[in-house]
């Protein structure tokens, strides 16, 4: 991202925040401070932090050993002032320096990540602050991806595609979740990811449950195996992919029925994607069908949820969800149907709302894969 870009951001959390009547924004590391600086600091006991006042200039306080980091990052590019604090010292009063309190109201929004120790500190340092959480004002601004962003998304898309792709390399019956895990752990990184967030593979009676890990149990022959899989580019934005696999012979019969269905359902739910149209109804799209078929309560989790700089964040396609889906909002559309102690199936593609539509980012076809 070039620093105009976070240039740009800055800007228009300033006037969201000027919006919320707040006087400024306290912003721990994690995906907000990486999407408003670039900077990719790590959380620690001692305090860094971008406080960004709704009035005035950004200040990013960081640990005084930890300024060559942050002046290496695209902050410093950016033009945003840099203060370090030495160890034996209290950094809390530089935050109050630096937000101005009672410039516009006593709000100051703190992000969902600064961790309690440090939360305790500042609320003992600005007494007079009404501490909110930040997710209204930086939500809206991350769910609507610019062009710079969906590329950047393509191309993690791209690369866990291509993974997917290698899978009949791996995936045999006889060998075990964790064996065929670890090979696609080194796939995901050879394909150009920084880092392997998830790899779960689930076969047979764990393919009924969504979050399942991997284990030493080993795949069986014709059994449904259920792949999802996400890491992090060096660009900072995450991939999330799930396909459904049967090796080694044929599935059984009813297995194959419910394919069908989920495959009808996440394949209308990604053609009710557009400007306008609400996340609910794309979550109500998936799962009309899948409902119609009987298999109704198998399906037993939200349609999807958005994609950037976090693998689960704003918005979330879920029932209760009226927010009107927008050009640039990236999100998961990945319904499931789970059969406790049998099996389960499930198919996902990250997807990103367009002007007049749709765009997949994951581009292989979801049929069920037989290797
Ligand atoms: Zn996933
Ligand atoms: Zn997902």
């Amino acid at each position: 991202m070039a620093g105009t870009e976070f240039a740009d951001r800055l800007d228009r959390a300033r006037q969201a925040l000027a919006g919320a009547g707040w006087a400024g924004l306290v912003v721990p590391p994690g995906a907000d401070l990486r999407y408003l600086t670039g900077y990719a600091a790590r959380a620690l006991e001692r305090l860094t932090c971008l406080v960004l006042p709704s009035g005035g200039s950004p200040t990013l306080i960081v640990p005084r050993l930890e300024r060559p980091a942050a002046e290496r990052s695209p902050a410093a590019e950016a033009g945003i002032r840099i203060v370090d604090w030495p160890d034996g010292t209290s950094p809390y009063p530089l935050v109050a320096d630096a937000l101005e309190p009672g410039a516009i109201g006593p709000g100051v929004g703190v992000g969902a990540q600064l961790w309690a120790s440090h939360l305790l500190a500042l609320q003992a340092a600005l007494p007079a602050a009404s501490w909110q959480p930040a997710g209204p004002v930086l939500g809206p601004l991350r769910a609507r991806k610019t062009p710079a962003e969906v590329e950047a998304l393509a191309e993690a898309g791209a690369a866990i595609d291509a993974v997917h792709q290698r899978m009949g390399r791996w995936l045999r019956p006889g060998r075990t979740e964790a064996e065929v895990g670890a090979d696609i752990a080194a796939a995901i990184r050879e394909t150009g990811h920084a880092t392997v967030d998830f790899v779960i593979v689930a076969a047979g009676p764990h393919a009924a449950s969504p979050h399942h890990d991997t284990s030493d149990r080993p795949i069986g022959a014709g059994e449904p195996v259920v792949v999802d899989i996400g890491g992090t580019m060096p660009s900072g934005y995450c991939s999330d992919c799930t396909r459904t696999y049967v090796a080694g012979g044929a599935p059984p019969a009813d297995f194959v029925g419910y394919y069908a269905v989920l495959q009808e359902a996440q394949r209308a739910a990604v053609a009710a994607v557009a400007p306008g149209v609400s996340a609910e109804s794309v979550d109500g799209a998936a799962r009309t069908p899948i409902a119609g078929a009987g298999y109704g309560p198998a399906f037993l989790h939200r349609t999807g949820h958005g994609i950037g700089l976090e693998t689960h964040e704003d918005p979330y396609i879920v029932d209760g969800n009226t927010e009107p889906l927008a050009e640039g909002m990236a999100f998961s559309v990945e319904p499931g149907i789970y059969l406790a102690g049998r099996h389960g199936a499930r198919i996902e593609d990250i997807v990103v709302c367009t002007a007049d539509g749709v765009r997949r980012l994951n581009t292989t076809p979801t049929d069920l894969v037989q290797l």
